[in-house]
């Protein structure tokens, strides 16, 4: 027997016929021998109107942050009752089958977040009544998406309503499988599983029998669409064992595994350390190739070349050049390969001005799940770095990433400060493992994933000296921005350059907060460009392959796609290109991993767009 925590999305229970479907699988897994409690979103498409219900009797005037924080309040009431009807419906639908079962809203089983209404993140789940009524023979079918916050005076669960931001269900059904320490926790959808990449650009995408946790949040942009990644992130935390499958089809789906042991606390589940280590890596040398032409080819023809010889490349960036038309390209290898690496670099011909390598460097970098979507963690590693002293040569982020590149010289200074800022501990992180028999046959990329709603922002001129990144991020979190792919480069001159990737929806925002700023903090122009696209591979994989970029390199080359910036980490590579190209792009990549299978993964037709 196992204790089973099954969560419906709003496609599986859209209609009457559709919840009859969920209630004839739910009484399968009971008859099965099973316990289950159930999570469900609203109806179809029924939080959509609701939202839009609220929007036509509420005038679009500017207003104070007291008056929207008076309309986030009533946007929750008005939001909780979506997933309300469903789970009312569901249970008499089990009872009218014979099967015993009771439903409650996340106030009755008391789902305590914190008093952000429309956002709010999990505390805790109180397991006990979901337990007694299991106990009692019943299926507990319980609301997604919403909560309750503390009362500050009695430190008790409130009467205020919260919810977790929309996509939230998902959160909820992996929150209360760690609060009642479930088996597994199924998350049913429209899609079969996680997929290679989106069939809908590439149809014939695999479906993955497993992914871990690392990978899946590294195809955030991807998964978002799929599962909502702060639903992944408790996974990871406390171990829970998911699943993304098919409420159409029998298929097994995609498991998601975690590390075996979590490290959370359950009594704030979704609040704790956004960084969970951080670590220095001293056996780095840094090559940089200043002002090559920005043209394909030019980073597979340096990457390929390196691969071919065995070289390890750890980290790449590449960023734009206030300079039309060059580049500059700079990675980290580990000290042993330098002179072989030296000598391959400086005898390609690809029209570098100058190659520079510095040996006194390490690499410094922070891990941690929780800091997706908060964008003060990656101010706040710059912030303290800058407070003692230090300068950043080289930056490169990824979801759950993030690493700097310093001198070697400065690495206690630069562990202390780290520690201080964060408190955390030193150690190599614990990476979620692929589980199969035999690693060596799967593919070192495992998704690729494309993002078309980024755009760039490059800050030009930022002269050279400790705190400038910081500053410059301080004002985008001001205005609360999150950024990704954030990638410095070193020039010969004084001078760097920063480069990031923001939302398309906030590039207007933060151009202004970084032009304003731009006297002041002594930098130089600020350029945006809305017209790029972010791919990416994800493998956890990677790291025991070397070559693995450069084939992305060469499949984008081959296909004549430029790339406009590059940055890695350990099982992610992610290029800017031009969205025009984005597709295509997408669909080399999947091509030259060999990741198609030979037929389409079969979607349900009422559900294709
Ligand atoms: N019904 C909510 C939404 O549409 C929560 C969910 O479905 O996950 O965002
Ligand atoms: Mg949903």
């Amino acid at each position: 027997m196992a204790l089973i925590v099954q969560k419906y999305g709003g496609s599986s229970v859209a209609d009457a016929d559709r919840i009859k479907a969920v209630r004839d699988r739910i009484k399968q897994t009971v008859c099965a021998g099973n316990q289950v409690v159930v999570v469900v979103s609203a109806m179809g498409k029924t939080t959509d109107g609701l939202v839009a219900l609220a929007e036509s009797v509420s005038a679009n005037h500017d207003q104070t942050l007291n008056e929207i924080a008076a309309k986030e309040r009533e946007m929750d009431l008005l939001l909780v009752t979506g997933e309300q009807v469903t789970i009312a419906l569901l249970s008499m639908a089990l009872q009218a089958a014979g099967q015993p079962a009771i439903a409650m809203n996340g106030s009755q089983v008391r789902v305590v977040t914190e008093p952000n209404h429309t956002r709010a993140r999990i505390l805790y789940v109180e397991p006990d009544r979901i337990k007694a009524e299991l106990a009692l023979g019943k299926v507990v079918v319980i609301a997604g998406f919403q909560g309750v916050t503390l009362d500050p005076a009695t430190g008790l669960p409130s009467s205020e309503i919260t919810t977790l931001g929309r996509g939230g269900s998902d959160t909820s059904a992996v929150a209360i499988a760690a609060a009642i320490e479930a088996d597994i926790c199924e998350i049913y959808t429209d899609v079969p599983g996680i997929l290679t990449t989106d069939p809908r650009i590439v149809p014939k995408a695999q479906m993955l029998t497993e992914i871990t946790c690392d990978e899946m949040l590294e195809l955030a942009s991807l998964g978002a669409k799929v599962l909502h990644p702060r639903s992944v992130e408790i996974a990871r935390n406390f171990g829970v064992r998911m699943c993304v499958r098919s409420s159409w089809l029998d298929d097994a789906g995609t498991v998601i595994t975690s590390p075996r042991i979590g490290t959370g606390n359950l009594k704030s589940l979704e609040v704790n350390r956004f960084v969970e280590t951080v670590s220095i890596d001293y056996d780095q040398v840094k090559i940089a190739l200043l002002q090559i032409p920005d043209h394909p080819g030019i980073a597979s023809q340096l990457f390929k070349s390196l691969a071919d010889r065995g070289i390890n490349v750890d980290l790449i960036i590449q960023a734009v050049q206030e300079t039309e038309g060059v580049n500059d390209i700079a990675f980290t290898i580990p000290q042993n390969q330098l002179q072989l690496a030296e000598v391959v670099t400086r005898s390609l011909e690809i029209g570098a001005s100058l190659v520079t390598v510095d040996s006194n460097v390490a690499k410094i970098s922070i891990i941690g799940v929780g800091m997706i979507g908060r964008p003060g963690v990656a101010a706040q590693m710059f912030t303290s770095l800058a407070e003692a002293g230090i300068n950043i040569q080289m930056i490169s982020t990824s979801e759950i990433k993030i690493s700097c590149v310093i001198a070697a010289t400065d690495g206690e200074n630069a562990i202390a400060a780290i520690q201080k800022a964060f408190d955390v501990k030193v150690r190599s992180h614990q990476a979620c493992e692929i589980n199969s028999e035999n690693i060596s046959d799967i593919s070192p990329v495992r998704g690729v994933a494309l993002d078309r709603n980024r755009a760039r922002i490059a800050v030009q001129q930022v002269p050279d000296r400790p705190g400038m990144a910081a500053k410059i991020l301080e004002q985008l979190v001001e205005h609360n921005i999150s950024l990704d792919m954030i990638v410095q480069s070193q020039s010969d001159r004084d001078v760097n350059e920063i480069a990031f990737t923001v939302a398309i929806a906030d590039l207007a925002k933060a151009e202004t907060a970084l032009k304003q700023y731009a006297k002041v903090l002594g930098y130089g122009e600020v350029s945006c460009d809305g017209d790029i696209s972010k791919v990416s591979i994800v493998g956890a994989n990677m790291i025991h392959q070397s070559g693995i970029a450069a084939r992305m390199f060469s499949a984008l080359a081959d296909a004549n796609i430029n790339i406009e910036m590059i940055a890695t980490s350990e099982i992610k590579v992610s290029c800017v290109v031009r969205d025009h190209q984005a597709e295509q792009a997408l669909k080399v990549i999947h091509q030259e991993f060999n990741l198609s299978g030979d037929r389409a993964i079969e979607v349900p037709s009422a559900l294709k767009k």
